[in-house]
């Protein structure tokens, strides 16, 4: 069984074999593998949004001080 780590918390996951379920001893996170596969999806798909909108401000940033100078 491969070491698992929390999405929310990066704490390690323990599986519970009778639930069938990971549970985060860090946090008390409960997750399926179906739950916490798409968990990790919605994380990376928000992390890359972040990086997105900091580009973009970062890029607006530019051209507004180009502009002013
Ligand atoms: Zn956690």
């Amino acid at each position: 069984m491969p070491e698992n780590f929390c999405p929310e918390c990066s704490g390690l996951l323990t599986f519970d074999v009778a639930a069938r379920k990971f549970a985060c001893k860090s946090c008390g996170l409960f997750l399926s593998r179906d739950e916490l596969s798409e968990m990790r999806d919605r994380k990376r798909d928000q992390e890359y949004d972040q990086r997105r909108k900091t580009n973009d401000r970062g890029d607006y940033l530019e051209w507004w001080l180009s502009k002013k100078g």
